[in-house]
């Protein structure tokens, strides 16, 4: 596995009530479905294409 495929999901700089410090580190079709089902379950966002567009530009190289 190539080494710029490793995406970072951090939602430490996300405003939520919950302040929560989960990272989520894999390639980036991993992190967009476990950052996908977390903001969903975890923070009660709609599950939605923008949400998913949202989580995927956030995303950081490793
Ligand atoms: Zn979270």
């Amino acid at each position: 596995m190539a080494t710029n495929d490793c995406k970072v999901a951090d939602c430490r700089p996300i405003p939520s009530e919950k302040n929560c410090s989960l990272r989520i580190a894999g390639t980036e079709a991993e992190v967009l479905t476990v950052a996908l089902r977390h903001a969903v379950e975890d923070h009660g966002h709609k599950n939605s294409k923008e949400l998913r567009e949202q989580i995927r530009q956030m995303l950081k190289g490793e």
